[in-house]
């Protein structure tokens, strides 16, 4: 699809976006940049793009405007390299950042700790915060920061707005958000639940009342966002009271790459009597497990593949996946005490018909079911899949992250 109106390679931005101009949004990883312009009116991706292996001889840089890809592939040696290679790529193939009149840079930071409840505009004082608390997400909060230092110098103009995946869930009860561990140990190294996934879980939530038509502060709702990392949240009149998420990405659903829930003496027991590092239990619980540890797979696609051709692993793998997530509809149940409306979102979520009928099987005592008919394939906009007798509407709302980071960065810049 062209978004963008016009003919040619190089459409006009200007009708796209009148006088309310677009926003970069920059999600800046370890060894990797995305980026997507934004209209945060109308919705819109003007353009989008990534560099990935930055560092390596073989990086790659993709850039997409107006149905056109471009790809390169060549060393861009560090953040400040691959932002101006993605800025040249604009000045190249467009769309023209002038005549797209960016009125702000919205950057995806992961962590917020106990700092940040509220997007923030970038000053010295919010990078130096953003920095102190890095050891909560030492792989993710660096490079965030170094994404914001490097943009805020070659977009030196535009107001930057950093948006926290774990600002939604300053909200969380103490009761939901405090472990059960030593208070001073706990209150001396920041050691509680954050959660993460904040932006889609309000995203969706936010979109199913304005879909439904209905006050958001009259809707109880359980989100589940299930992509490769996965999250459920209980949002009660639009306030996150419970996530699964917490401290660090790593509790709660089996996902991709990740355990989840684990009993903590493993760590132990793996340190001990395996002879594992921390370092290595680190990369066996986030990278080497979930389905991929349990499979050998962690695309759901492939995983039916292997489960169809009678693979064992792989069915047991989707059986742990399913449990996991129905204990987490049900315990999100009793935290609501009444469920108006549970929404799949994310990769999984959106796309996979299966773990959305495997999720809700069986629920029908307590008022939740999946329609086959409407559950059946992707969904690329909000559909109720629940059937019209049930008290709990069943919905897949595709997330949009970016936009939502657009449309928070411009409400801190222009509030109305
Ligand atoms: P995300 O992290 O939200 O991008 O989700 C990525 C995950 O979504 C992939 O690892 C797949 O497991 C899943 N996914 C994406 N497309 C499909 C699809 N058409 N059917 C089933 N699962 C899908």
């Amino acid at each position: 699809m062209n978004p963008v109106p016009g003919v040619g390679d190089r459409p006009s931005t200007h009708s796209a976006f009148g006088a309310h101009g677009s926003v970069l949004v920059i999600n800046s990883g370890s060894s990797s940049v995305k980026y997507q312009l934004v209209n945060p009116v109308g919705g819109e991706a003007i353009a989008s793009g990534l560099v990935e292996r930055i560092g390596e001889s073989d990086s790659y840089v993709r850039h997409t405007f107006a149905g056109n890809r471009t790809e390169r592939t060549g060393p861009v040696a560090d953040h400040g390299a691959a932002l101006r290679a993605v800025l040249a790529l604009f000045d190249e193939v467009g769309p023209d950042l002038g005549e797209a009149q960016v009125v702000a840079v919205g950057h995806r930071v992961v962590h917020g700790g106990a700092v940040f409840a509220e997007p923030a505009l970038v000053d010295d004082d919010v990078v130096h915060a953003i920095e102190e608390i890095s050891p909560l997400a030492p792989l993710h909060n660096p490079a965030n920061v170094r994404g914001i230092q490097v943009a805020r110098e070659l977009l030196p103009d535009v107001p930057h707005v950093a948006v926290f995946d774990t600002a939604f869930f300053q909200t969380l009860p103490d009761a939901a958000s405090t472990y059960a561990l030593d208070r001073e140990v706990a209150e001396k190294h920041g050691v509680r639940r954050y959660g993460f996934h904040g932006t889609s879980h309000q995203y969706v939530s936010g979109k199913v009342s304005r879909v439904l038509g209905r006050r958001l502060s009259d809707l109880n709702q359980i989100v589940l966002h299930l992509g490769n990392g996965a999250s459920a949240s209980a949002v009660r009149g639009g306030v996150a009271v419970e996530t699964s998420m917490g401290m660090t990405p790593l509790e709660g659903l089996v996902m991709g790459t990740r355990t989840g829930d684990i009993d903590p003496a493993v760590i132990v027991h793996l340190h001990r009597n395996a002879g594992m590092s921390v370092d290595q239990i680190d990369d066996l619980l986030n990278r080497r497990s979930g389905l991929k540890g349990l499979a050998g797979q962690n695309d759901f696609r492939e995983l039916h593949k292997l489960v169809e051709a009678g693979d064992e692993a792989a069915k047991k793998a989707f059986d742990v996946y399913i449990h996991r997530l129905r204990k987490y509809i049900g315990a999100y149940l009793a935290v609501l005490g009444r469920v108006d409306v549970i929404a799949f979102t994310a990769g999984v979520g959106e796309n996979d018909a299966l773990v959305r009928a495997a999720a809700c099987a069986g629920l029908e005592g307590l008022g939740i079911a999946v329609d086959p008919a409407r559950n059946e394939g992707s969904k690329k906009e909000p559909t109720i899949i629940s059937p019209d007798w049930t008290p709990t509407l069943v919905m897949v709302v595709p997330t949009n992250e970016e936009l939502a980071i657009a449309r928070q960065a411009v409400a801190l810049i222009a509030p109305e």
